[in-house]
């Protein structure tokens, strides 16, 4: 696996910190061919290995024993999925001591995410010294957000002080699948009014005009918004102080709750989506329900764009779970004809890949299914940014 001295200069190496998990992928951006993958999995834990360092030498190791050899291959640079960028980061940044100092400040607003990708970051730093380290901001694509979609309605000085505002997360997958749905439907995303519903783990729901983001389901956090696996999603803000106060519990108990314990799991005592299709199709009355609520909550989103975009081009479904339910993506086109959105029950059947268009043809709107690639869309801004 030697570089040869006129392969291209696109291979890049793509880390996903978190805080237990390290995923990385190695691949070649230009021609989206991926050469290995892996994660390194219980990081800090007794059975895993001690730290972000540790981890680092297992995925050199593991690459190793696939015969890539991180030092000879000719990485041209390290791709950093960062979750919270803030209001500082709208573009891939190369990673320098002030880069690093920003994102460490942004670890107030993304506890959970930003210090275990910093660890990461650092980690990777010291393995390839002599590369370039790029870092895609998960908020990127949602900074420039309408003023009036990005504020809550608090005190003005209080927000001001704590940069408390609607971010939006997920930005890369928005970005990278309105792209390649305006691709699939052969129209520049400059003439499109379009809404991209990101449904894995994570949920979120975007609406883009003209190529920008104007208004997305999360907020200052990754809580807000759709039903997710693990995660309520929209709830009262009144829900906190009462919970305070019946439950007795303090803010990380609350956050706990709302992050971890609620969502599908709440409702239906399981996250993964498949397994919440199997107990619905025994007729279980939990799961039921949890499916009835997550679409609620979507066509709400749905509702709710249409008007803020005031017209619309594309639908589209992304992420685990939209890319492969054809009996949600139905449930959430049920009866929408009149807004030209429908869903043809054989294309929306029919199992693929590739970016497809599932609605019948002469609707208003086109509605599609567009797998996401979050790696290969933070390998090709870690090039366009380096080469
Ligand atoms: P993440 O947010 O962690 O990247 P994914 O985009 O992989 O998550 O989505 C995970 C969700 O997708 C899980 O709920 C899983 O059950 C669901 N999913 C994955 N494959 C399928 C499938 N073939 N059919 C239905 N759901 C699926």
């Amino acid at each position: 696996m030697e570089q040869r001295a006129d392969a291209p200069r696109d291979l890049v190496l793509v880390i996903n910190s978190g805080s237990s998990s390290l995923k990385y992928q190695l691949l070649r951006a230009g021609r989206a061919e991926v050469l290995t993958k892996g994660t390194i999995e219980r990081i800090g834990e007794p059975d895993g290995v001690a730290d972000h360092d540790a981890a680092m030498t297992a995925m050199t190791d593991q690459l190793a024993d696939r015969d890539l050899h991180l030092d000879r291959l000719g990485v041209v640079a390290v791709g950093h999925r960062v979750v919270h960028g803030g209001e500082r980061f709208s573009e891939p940044t190369v990673i320098d001591d002030a880069v690093v100092a920003a994102i460490d400040e942004l670890s107030a607003l993304a506890p959970l995410h930003n210090p275990p990708a910093l660890a990461g970051i650092r980690a990777a730093q010291r393995m390839l010294p002599d590369v370039p380290h790029v870092a895609v901001f998960d908020t990127a694509f949602f900074t420039g957000l309408p003023e009036a979609a990005r504020t809550y309605a608090v005190p003005t000085e209080l927000a001001a002080r704590h940069g408390i505002r609607r971010y939006g997360f997920h930005g890369t997958s928005h970005a990278y699948v309105s792209a390649l749905a305006a691709e699939t439907v052969g129209r520049p995303t400059e003439e499109l009014d379009q809404i991209v519903l990101h449904l894995g783990n994570g949920c979120s729901a975007s609406a883009i005009h003209h190529g920008a983001a104007v208004e997305t389901s999360m907020g200052l956090t990754p809580l807000q918004g759709l039903v997710m696996g693990t995660r309520s999603g929209d709830v009262d803000p009144g829900l906190h102080g009462f919970l305070a106060r019946t439950e007795r519990l303090d803010a990380g108990a609350i956050d706990t709750l709302l992050n971890k314990q609620s969502g599908l799991k709440g409702l239906a005592g399981v996250n993964d989506f498949r397994e919440l299709e199997q107990r619905r199709a025994t007729g279980d009355a939990a799961a039921a329900l949890a499916f009835a609520v997550y679409v609620h909550r979507i066509r709400c989103y749905v509702g709710a764009y249409l008007v803020t975009l005031g017209r619309l081009d594309t639908l589209v479904f992304t992420a685990g779970v939209g890319e492969n339910n054809a009996a949600l993506r139905a449930a959430v086109a049920d009866g929408l004809d009149g807004f030209g959105i429908a869903v043809d029950p054989a294309r929306n059947q029919a199992a693929s890949g590739d970016p497809r268009v599932i609605s019948p043809d002469g609707t208003a709107v086109t509605v599609l299914v567009v797998p996401t690639d979050e790696e290969l869309a933070i390998a090709r801004q870690a090039v366009a940014l380096v080469g």
